[in-house]
């Protein structure tokens, strides 16, 4: 659900599994679930860096700003990093 469809104001500092605009999230967790194991980035690691963008003025309805990714979507691999500079995780 887009919180802009409520005339509620956009929700920053969400991740999308907060949000599910339009689908968004399902569609987001279907992709992390198939990726292959020596891709996926381990439970507690992905945690923590989920944790560090909540707190991250970057994150913007699921949204990384810095890279224009989807958070939860960059932080499930593990060589991603984070974008800013300097990186937060
Ligand atoms: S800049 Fe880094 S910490 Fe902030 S939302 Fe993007 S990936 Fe997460």
């Amino acid at each position: 659900m887009d919180s802009q469809q409520y005339g509620r104001p956009p929700c920053r500092r969400c991740l999308l599994e907060e949000i599910d605009r339009n689908g968004a999230y399902r569609t987001v967790v279907e992709y992390i679930a198939s990726l292959d194991k020596s891709v996926r980035t381990d439970e507690a690691e992905y945690r923590r860096r989920l944790a560090v963008c909540r707190s991250c003025d970057h994150l913007n309805e699921g949204v990384c700003t810095a890279c224009g990714c989807f958070a939860e979507v960059r932080a499930a691999k593990r060589t991603q990093t984070c974008p800013d500079v300097p990186s937060r995780w």
